[in-house]
């Protein structure tokens, strides 16, 4: 197989074609912390996206209590498996060695283990391009099982000698893990498809199923680790998200020729996700573009990070881990950058803090934020260490340039006048 270069593992990785990298890259940022599990971003693309006959089990947006709920049942449990089971038989560790972290480029290290690629090449002859298999029907049968299931220490009826919960970890936990296509910049849906009905956009590194060219083979569907690509048998040929493409195109009625964020991130009360369009290089590593959100939080602050980076797909989805869960899992989950990516959000700087302000400030997408100085309003200890706050401004603009949100880090307030006080 071709080289390509990941810079999520920081080195060169196995993958069936050449790189090929889109002038910006659709890209999202999910804070955990914040999601109340509402499902209002599931329902917001069903009734968009997947409301017909033959779409009744899918869901392109969903949301899964962590560690026992996954759609499809135990998705990544059994990808970690077919990953463990070939560093098993190529007698490798999937280790990082993390001392050769370097900045931007390789903010994680070096990933030393085997991607879902590099484990499917271990075959002799090799079968398939990527580790994977097709869940059964019984697994795709319910978007929710184990919903607010918790695991760890538990109590017997009576006992109240188990402790009070308390951060850095908790000892009983849970949390919501929210996920939609990664839009990957190595695809392992489009790298195993016979048919090459698989593409990604050049123009926003968007990827979809031609529904023409797809025959139903779901190839696609065993090789996504993520399982994000569904079979409709109505039609007998595979669907996925779009990522809400005719918004991004500026085709939404509601701001005609600007690109809009994508209906399951719009929609979230929690205000938990931001949606953008990061700069790539001819060489598929991101532009530098300082003042871009997503990229301040993926590569600056580094507080937003890929769910199972060790996959290989390079998948574009980031997220600000849950400050209570154990770190190992953690670990597991989203990569050696989890530690220092939980210490940067328990006590924001400044300019962390303002960003933060835009998730959900307006439905267009921001190519740029700036961030006027402000007074001091507070002064403490946050995780151990002296913090200060800043009433900031923070402003976003939109791909013309223009001015699209305004908010302050302190929330404006409202005091009803006492003989009104049930009113405003
Ligand atoms: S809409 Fe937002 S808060 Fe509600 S479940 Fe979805 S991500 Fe979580
Ligand atoms: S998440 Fe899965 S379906 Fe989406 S682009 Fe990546 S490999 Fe393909
Ligand atoms: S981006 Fe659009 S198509 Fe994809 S999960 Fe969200 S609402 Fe559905």
């Amino acid at each position: 197989m071709p080289k390509v270069y990941n810079w999520q593992l920081g080195r060169d990785m196995s993958y069936p074609y050449e790189g090929r990298y889109p002038e910006r890259q659709w890209a999202f940022v999910f804070n955990i912390n914040r999601c109340i599990a509402c499902q209002t971003c599931t329902f917001a693309c069903k009734s968009t996206w997947t409301f017909s006959k033959g779409q009744e089990y899918m869901w392109w947006n969903n949301v899964e209590t962590k560690p026992y709920g996954g759609y499809p049942k135990f998705w990544d449990i059994k990808a970690l498996q077919l990953l463990d089971e070939a560093h098993r038989k190529a007698g490798k560790d999937a280790r990082w060695n993390t001392a050769q972290r370097d900045g931007a480029s390789r903010p994680y290290g070096v990933y030393e283990g085997l991607t879902v690629f590099e484990g499917a090449e271990l075959e002799s002859p090799p079968q398939e391009v990527a580790l994977g298999y097709e869940p059964t029907d019984e697994e795709w049968s319910g978007p929710n099982f184990y919903e607010d299931t918790a695991t760890g220490a538990r109590s017997s009826l009576g006992d109240t000698t188990i402790e009070a919960t308390t951060l850095p970890e908790h000892k009983t936990w849970f949390f919501y893990l929210q996920r939609v296509c990664n839009h990957c910049t190595y695809p392992a849906c489009l790298a195993a498809c016979p048919r090459q009905a698989l593409y990604k956009r050049p123009e926003d590194g968007i990827v979809l199923i031609d529904q023409e060219r797809c025959r139903g083979y779901r190839k696609c569907v065993m090789a996504c680790p993520y399982k994000k690509s569904m079979y409709r048998p109505t039609t007998r040929v595979s669907e996925k998200c779009v990522a809400c493409y005719p918004r991004i195109e500026g085709k939404d009625p509601l701001f005609p020729g600007q690109p809009l964020e994508a209906r399951c991130m719009a929609s979230c009360p929690g205000k938990i996700r931001i949606q953008g369009l990061v700069k790539k290089s001819p060489d598929g590593s991101w532009t530098e573009d300082r003042y871009n959100p997503i990229y301040f939080l993926v590569k600056v602050a580094r507080v937003a990070l890929p769910l199972y980076p060790q996959f290989g797909t390079e998948p574009n989805g980031y997220y600000i881990p849950p400050r209570w869960v154990p770190r190992p899992y953690l670990r597991q989950m989203f990569g050696p950058g989890v530690d220092e990516a939980i210490q940067r959000y328990a006590a924001p700087d400044r300019e962390l803090l303002a960003v933060m302000q835009l998730f959900r400030a307006t439905q267009q997408i921001i190519f740029r934020y700036e961030v006027i100085q402000g007074a001091k309003v507070f002064e403490g200890t946050v995780a151990g260490r002296k913090w200060e706050m800043f009433n900031d401004t923070v402003i976003g603009f939109g791909k013309d340039g223009k001015e699209v949100c305004r908010l302050s880090v302190e929330e404006a307030q409202h005091l009803r006048p006492a003989k009104h006080y049930n009113s405003i």
